[in-house]
Formats: C-alpha cells, sequence, structure tokens
C-alpha cells in the first residue's frame, strides 16, 4: 500500500485489528493473561504487563507518528521519563535545560541525591556555554523545545550534531509541540518522550506517558525494562488515548489558529508586558505588568479555567511559579525570568472571538478593580 500521511493513520488507529469481528473501533483487551495451546505456543501475548493488543495498536501508531522504530505507552509522563532514566546509573551526568518541567526537574533532584547521577543546568543559548558543561561522565542532553513555561525555541538539529560529536544521548520532550509541530527523531535526537495527558490524549482524561526510540537495541534495553519495572499503561487508558490521537492533527490546527490571534490580542493589551509565544502550537507564555494582578485576572475570567494542566480541548490558565514550577527555589526562578509576573495559557479548541472576549473582559475587570493604570 502507499505510505499515508499521518492524519490518516491517527484517525484509522485500532481498525481492522479485530480479524473475527470486524471491529472498527479498536477493542480493549482486559485480560491480564493468555491461553496457550502448548507448551512453546503462543498468541504472542501471555501476560498484560509484558503485551496487551490494545497497548500494541497504540504504540505501533506512536512509533510512526514520531518516526521511531519502537514506541512504549506508560502510565504517565513522569513514568516515562522515569523508563528513559532507566539508562542511567551512579556516577553518570546528564546535562538539561533551566526552564524545563518542574516535575521533571524534582524527579532529577531527587536521582541525584538518591543515585548520586549528576546534573548540569544549560540556559539553552549558546553551544559554547553547552561545550563548557560536557564532562568524560556525561552520558545525556535532556531538553524542551519549545522551553517550559518560557517558550523558547531551540534548534535540534545543531543539538543532534553536537550531542553526536560527544558520544551523548539527546532525549527530547515534545510534549508542547507533539508529532505535528515537530518530530525529534528526523533531526537527529535519540529518544523522544511524552506527557501524553495533555495534547496527545487532548481532553483532560487521561494520564500517560509515551517514550519512542529510534535505535533498535535501545528499544530491546526499554522493552526489557519496562516489563522489569511495569509502569505500563493500563488497557482502558490506551483506549482513551487510542481515542483522542484520532482527533491530534485537527485539534492541533485550532490550537495554534487560537493562539496566534490571542497572542496578537495579549501583545497589544496595555497590562500585558511581554508575550512569549514562539509563533507555533497552542501554550503561551506572557508578563503581566504587576504580579498584584495574577489574583484578579484568574478570579475575573470566566472560560479560561485556574486550573494546573495544558493540551486538552478546554482552555486553562496556569501560575507556573505556584503550580507547575513551584519545585523550582524562587532566587533561581527569577533569575531565568520565571517570575510571580508570568501567567501560562493553555489555549483550548474554543471560537477564538470567546477566548479574545473572555480575556478582555478580565483584564477590563483587573484594571477597574486594582486602578492599576
Ligand atoms: C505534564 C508534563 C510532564 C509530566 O507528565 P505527567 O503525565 O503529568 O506525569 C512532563 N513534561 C512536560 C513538558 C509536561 O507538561
Amino acid at each position: 500500500m502507499v505510505k499515508l500521511e499521518k492524519e490518516t493513520i491517527v484517525a484509522q488507529i485500532g481498525n481492522k485489528k479485530c480479524e473475527k469481528t470486524g471491529a472498527v473501533n479498536m477493542p480493549i483487551y482486559l485480560s491480564t493473561a493468555y491461553r496457550h495451546e502448548d507448551l512453546g505456543r503462543s498468541t504472542g501475548f501471555d501476560y498484560t504487563r509484558t503485551g496487551n493488543p490494545t497497548r500494541d495498536a497504540l504504540q505501533e501508531a506512536l512509533a510512526v507518528l514520531e518516526g521511531g522504530y519502537q514506541a512504549f505507552a506508560t502510565s504517565s509522563g513522569m513514568s516515562a521519563i522515569q523508563l528513559v532514566f532507566e539508562k542511567f546509573q551512579t556516577g553518570d551526568h546528564i546535562i538539561s535545560i533551566q526552564d524545563v518541567y518542574g516535575g521533571s526537574f524534582r524527579f532529577f533532584r531527587q536521582i541525584e541525591a538518591k543515585y548520586q547521577i549528576s546534573f548540569s543546568y544549560w540556559d539553552g543559548r549558546a553551544l559554547s556555554d553547552l561545550a563548557l558543561l560536557v564532562r568524560p561522565e556525561s552520558k545525556a542532553i535532556f531538553i524542551e523545545t519549545p522551553s517550559n513555561p518560557l517558550m523558547r525555541e531551540l534548534d535540534l538539529a545543531e543539538l543532534a550534531r553536537f550531542a553526536k560529536q560527544h558520544h551523548l544521548l539527546l532525549i527530547v520532550d515534545n510534549t508542547f509541540y507533539t508529532p505535528v509541530f515537530q518530530q525529534p527523531l528526523a533531526l537527529g535526537a535519540d529518544i523522544v518522550l511524552h506527557s501524553a495527558t495533555k495534547y496527545l490524549g487532548g481532553h483532560n482524561d487521561v494520564l500517560a506517558g509515551a517514550v519512542i526510540v529510534k535505535d533498535p537495541t535501545l528499544a530491546a534495553f526499554y522493552e526489557e525494562t519496562l516489563n522489569a519495572i511495569g509502569c505500563v499503561l493500563a488497557p482502558f487508558d490506551c483506549w482513551l488515548l487510542i481515542r483522542g490521537l484520532k482527533t491530534l492533527y485537527l485539534r492541533m490546527k485550532q490550537h495554534q489558529e487560537n493562539a496566534r490571534a490571542v497572542a496578537a490580542f495579549l501583545a497589544e493589551h496595555p497590562l500585558v508586558q511581554q508575550v512569549l509565544y514562539p509563533g507555533k502550537g497552542g501554550m503561551i507564555s506572557f508578563y503581566i505588568q504587576d504580579e498584584k494582578l495574577v489574583s484578579p485576572l484568574l478570579r475575573a475570567l470566566e472560560l479560561f479555567t485556574f486550573a494546573e494542566s495544558l493540551g486538552g480541548v478546554e482552555s486553562l490558565i496556569t501560575y507556573p511559579a505556584t503550580q507547575t514550577h513551584a519545585d523550582i527555589p524562587k532566587d533561581v526562578r527569577d533569575a531565568y525570568g520565571l517570575t510571580n509576573q508570568l501567567v501560562r495559557l493553555s489555549v483550548g479548541i474554543e471560537a477564538k472571538q470567546d477566548l479574545i472576549a473572555d480575556l478582555s473582559q478580565g483584564l477590563a475587570k483587573v484594571e477597574a478593580e486594582v486602578g492599576a493604570r
């Protein structure tokens, strides 16, 4: 068959998987055990931690979307990160970026204390500064692009060349852009991971993670490790994620269109000091003129929900300083621009004029209430 477009592949996930019934929708195989005909004879399934047909359908699709050799569906984004780090051991050194997801930073601090895997943080700017962080025991570079929450884009192809030159693995958390806007493996990265809880799932209803790798040897290592540690995604959650993925391309298109309109509106607003939007995707951060305005704004908004997540169809507003990035000390945050004036929006797929109207009325209320100007 001809090579299909990604939009087609996602819409068709799970179809034609059940010869017997012809089910169009992927069946949820809840069975944890699978019957064997005889010694050495198996359907390919024996126990659900090791393999499950619903999870297989999801993993096949994830591998295709990211252009990888194999994908692994895990119980959360954090367990995806944990699985990735099973590759490293005491004494290893990892380089990450300063404005990395707060939960990743917390996990790094823990394994640093418990397992003496050490970390250095790069500001994401000059490659010459990155080179200064490389040590003989360095094993990998772990990044997010765009960075979170400052929305700075990194040059993945350049970083991949750098990583190769220094014999480091390049690990990319692709949660924000998804394979729709960025395919790190094609640009030279070794490992891509996701909090599938966000855009891949897309409906604020499933906690999930994914790891996708390019190299078969690395894939075999992660397959064995995932079976050993067991943080796999449950069958029902695999089904929810499949359901979400079917509309990934449609949703991302709308998220981006709306975010562009919202970013343009915010950039012109007098209470907004600076908008951080790289021009792609559905995530926007902005500095409000005064930290005192944050709480009134959160209360004034009617459509944007004050909640800690992103990537769902419903628009959310998050305050990184006390929510997603609370584990990063204030002086560290301030030093790189994650100040108490920074607010983050996950722009949903609602009508963009309604989203802009909500922000407009919210900011007007704040202005009246605080008499800020
Ligand atoms: C949410 C998030 C994670 C963690 O994923 P969970 O599914 O919440 O465990 C990791 N990276 C990024 C960029 C995230 O936004």
